[in-house]
């Protein structure tokens, strides 16, 4: 396999590529790959610009087999999810790669799936930094995402109110059930980032959050910011039934390979989902039911956020007849959401 010098890789693989299908560029104040910083465009009149960063790093979020037209896409994808979550449009993003060594055929994989979503998603790669590693160090791949939202309309994590429901969209489960049997999947390997999902809940939703660590973790987020926000002691209810179920999940359980219950918990702990959970008053539900129509993705209502002193910031996992669930199921659920620092 050839083996490519940095410059080589700047000049003939990235700077040639980013630029291809994208509008950003129109703009003669706009200034890509070349210089020593990029130039973006002011934005238009009302906008705020929103910004975020996530790494892959070998070893811990993927394994050194992964497909490499995968890891590109998913390395923008967790990134774009992260703006979804905001409410916010994408801009453009850097790119800073660790890498042991430049092959050609590698790399030309990983930037296949990294422009493919770039396009799509009409982001481009504006820049970034490019780092040569020992042969034994893990490489890692981060992206900073640049985005815009109307002012003060971005979806926070905060917002969450008594009475609100509690919304996600897709299916839930399918990336961390794959993980445990060590199989491919298509939620774990290509996670679709729910841009035009976040876009139309600017104005409806009181809070999101992207799933990337689990829907019980990322709930608790949302509680704990929106308690200490508002010096309040909320809770939230989740209808243990209504957690929609990945497609291998219901297989599974149809199959009898694993128990509806044990579905259940990786739905509600398992991680690498970019689904967005959300939370609406329920004056909306009827619009929310008609974009989830526009966009022909599953919007399902999960339950409640309650005013709960007992358990502040707490989770109630109950039954469709609004019974506890098992005590050890709810443990299960409750301990789920992966701490790199805690495992
Ligand atoms: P500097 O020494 O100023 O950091 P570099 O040689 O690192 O410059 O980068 C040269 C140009 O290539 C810059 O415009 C930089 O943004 C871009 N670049 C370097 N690495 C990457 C990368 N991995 N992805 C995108 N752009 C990159
Ligand atoms: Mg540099």
């Amino acid at each position: 396999m050839a083996s490519l010098g940095e410059f080589d890789f700047i000049g003939q693989f990235l700077k040639s590529q980013a630029a291809q299908g994208q509008p950003f560029f129109d703009s003669p104040l706009a200034l890509g790959i070349g210089d020593d910083a990029a130039l973006i465009p002011p934005l238009p009149a009302g906008e705020q610009m929103v910004m975020a960063t996530d790494m892959l790093v070998e070893g811990r979020h993927y394994r050194s087999d992964v497909d490499p037209v995968a890891l590109g896409h998913k390395v923008l994808a967790v990134n774009l999810s992260d703006l979804a979550a905001m409410g916010a449009r994408p801009v453009a993003f850097t790119l800073a790669a660790a890498m042991r060594s430049l092959e050609s055929d590698w790399l030309n994989a990983f930037l296949k799936g990294l422009f493919a979503l770039a396009r799509t998603a009409q982001c481009p790669l504006i820049g970034g930094d490019t780092v040569g590693l020992a042969s034994n160090a893990p490489q890692s791949f981060t992206v900073t995402v640049i985005g815009a939202v109307p002012q003060g309309k971005a979806l926070l994590r905060s917002g969450l109110h008594v009475g609100n429901d509690v919304w996600v969209s897709g299916s839930l489960g399918d990336a961390a059930y794959a993980v445990s049997r060590c199989v491919p999947d298509a939620k774990l390997d290509w996670p679709n980032p729910r841009l035009a999902l976040g876009h139309r809940l600017q104005g409806l939703a009181t809070a999101a959050i992207d799933i990337s660590d689990g829907l019980s973790a990322e709930l608790r987020h949302l509680l704990v910011e929106s308690c200490a926000r508002q010096s309040s002691t909320l809770g939230a209810t989740i209808d243990w039934q209504m957690i929609p179920l990945g497609p291998s999940l219901r297989e599974a359980v149809e199959a009898e390979t694993i128990t509806a219950d044990r579905a259940r918990v990786f739905a509600a702990t398992g991680g690498d989902e970019y689904e967005l959970l959300f939370a609406a008053p329920p004056s909306v539900r009827e619009q929310i039911a008609a974009i989830g129509i526009d966009l022909s993705l599953a919007l399902t209502r999960i339950g409640h956020v309650t005013h709960d002193p007992a358990m502040p910031c707490g989770i109630r996992w109950s039954d469709s007849q609004g019974q506890p669930i098992r005590a050890e199921l709810a443990a299960e659920c409750a301990q789920g959401g992966f701490d790199h620092f805690k495992s």
